[in-house]
C-alpha cells in the first residue's frame, strides 16, 4: 500500500499564530472563501467570535516577521514537502 503523495502544507493558526499541520485534529473554519486551521478548539471558538480582529492582526504582521517567517519555513523544508524519514 503506497502512500499517495499529498503535499503537506503548513497553516498558521490566526489566533495564536502557531503552525498547524492539518491531518491530526482538524479544527477548521471557512470564512470569506478561505479555510483557516486552528491548533485547538479554543482558538477556533475565539476566531468564530471575532474573525475580523484576528485577520486584521495577521495582515499587519504579515509585512514584518510574517514574510520572514515564511522564508525561513521555505528554507527549512528546502522547497520540498517534509518527509517522515
Ligand atoms: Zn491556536
Amino acid at each position: 500500500m503506497g502512500q499517495s503523495k499529498i503535499s503537506r502544507q503548513i497553516f498558521i493558526d490566526p489566533v495564536c499564530l502557531m503552525k498547524v499541520a492539518p491531518g491530526k485534529k482538524d479544527f477548521t473554519f471557512t470564512y470569506q472563501m478561505r479555510t483557516y486551521y486552528f491548533c485547538a478548539e479554543s482558538c477556533l471558538k475565539s476566531f468564530k467570535t471575532n474573525p475580523e480582529k484576528y485577520l486584521e492582526s495577521i495582515s499587519i504582521k504579515r509585512k514584518g516577521w510574517w514574510s520572514r517567517y515564511l522564508d525561513r519555513l521555505k528554507k527549512a523544508i528546502g522547497g520540498k514537502p517534509p518527509k517522515c524519514h
